[in-house]
């Protein structure tokens, strides 16, 4: 069995550091808000190429303080608008409808499978306020024109940077591009803890000190609060481990891209189709996900072959029961058209096992194994 992602395999490559780090902090005494989470945001903020990180409880966490920070900081009101892609995984869009701001939906270019440039100036409103891009499967969304539309229109430019940890666009890692930037550290991510956890970077010292109050009660001084927040922090034992994984993730980057290039060199099945390369970009191949209209065909057959794939994503966001009444009510917003892009996407997608432990052998397994499709 070829399994899409043995976290077993990832932990247990980096099994004695890991230990050693979590020996560290367990004999600390120090669990929360100490040294090792000090020296991770140090680490991870350079790691990106941005001035702040700051450490909170989860991805979705992240994309919610940065959207709350703005409102605190007087950039944002209710039912403001932020341009959002239709196929991105929900926890974007769960962040900006929980803030009471209004998601609008934009839709994704088929052969990228990132939110196209050329249809933000049709969603944009007098309320429209930012675009939250997302570097999905760990592919780079930002373009030149996006930056400049942004400009344009005096609007904050977002990343939701949880599946592109290590990707690199001109030289810059995604996470630096825009305004402030959302880090899932989920276990199945690029850069992943053994539990949940998550961070925001920004160069704005002032958006930096309140998602940071945010996520400590809504306090940076003891017994002051400031804002009404919440408890969304990051354990020592999780940004102990952080650190050690840091250190490695280029080279498991590295791994993924090297896996890629093998999928893009072998896989030549009719009917399958692969996302196209862009110039100046480093994907950190997060995700390796193609296209395939007899998906749930190709899926089964992969299955028998003993190749474990998953779905990114089965049901896009707006299909979700718990988004019928905000779509009536008008606080998530589809285009007049539909999104008929989106909606292929998600019926026609398919990840195949990637990661930074799986073998040569079990690539080529899997490459033969699609290419055999057209005989399914
Ligand atoms: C994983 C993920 C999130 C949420 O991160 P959690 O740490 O699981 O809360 C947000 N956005 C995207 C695109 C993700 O893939």
């Amino acid at each position: 069995m070829i399994e899409f992602l043995s976290l077993k395999s990832v932990t247990g490559k980096y099994a004695d550091e890991i230990h050693s780090a979590v020996r560290r902090v367990v004999d600390s005494g120090w669990y929360l808000q100490g040294a090792e989470n000090d020296e991770f945001e140090r680490e991870y903020a350079d790691y990106i190429g941005a001035k702040h990180a700051v450490g909170c409880a989860n991805g979705l966490d992240a994309l919610i303080w940065i959207l709350r920070a703005y409102k605190e900081l007087g950039h944002f009101k209710d039912g403001d608008e932020i341009l959002v892609p239709a196929n991105t995984y929900i926890a974007t869009i769960l962040a900006i409808t929980e803030n009471n701001l209004k998601a609008v939906l934009v839709e994704p270019r088929l052969d990228t499978l990132e939110i196209d440039d050329e249809v933000l100036e049709a969603a944009l409103t007098a309320r429209t306020k930012a675009v939250m891009i997302v570097h999905l499967y760990g592919r780079c969304a930002y373009t030149e024109k996006i930056a400049s539309f942004c400009k344009a229109h005096g609007l904050k430019l977002f990343e939701d940077n949880a599946q592109a940890h290590g990707c690199i666009w001109n030289g810059r890692k995604t996470g630096s591009l825009g305004d402030a930037a959302a880090h899932s550290f989920y276990p199945g991510k690029n850069l992943g803890a053994l539990g949940d956890a998550g961070a925001i970077t920004t160069d704005d010292p002032d958006v930096a000190a309140c998602v940071r109050s945010l996520g400590n009660y809504g306090s940076a001084k003891k017994y002051v609060f400031q804002y009404c927040g919440r408890n969304s922090r990051l354990d020592e034992i999780q940004a102990a481990i952080l650190r050690v994984k840091l250190r490695h993730l280029d080279a498991d980057v590295g791994r993924r891209q090297d896996v890629a290039e093998m999928y893009y060199a072998g896989i030549e099945a009719d009917g399958v189709r692969l996302p196209i390369k862009m110039a100046r970009e480093a994907n950190a191949y997060h995700l390796f996900p193609i296209l395939c209209e007899r998906r749930d065909e190709l899926q089964a057959h992969l299955k028998a072959c003993g190749i474990q794939t998953l779905i990114h994503y089965p049901i896009p966001p707006h299909r979700q029961e718990c988004y019928q009444q905000a779509i009536k009510d008008g606080s998530l917003v589809l285009p007049k058209h539909g999104l008929p892009i989106t909606e292929r996407i998600h019926s026609e997608e398919l990840s195949l096992p990637i990661g930074p432990t799986i073998s040569d052998e079990e690539v080529k397994t899997v490459i033969a194994a699609v290419n055999d499709y057209e005989t399914i």
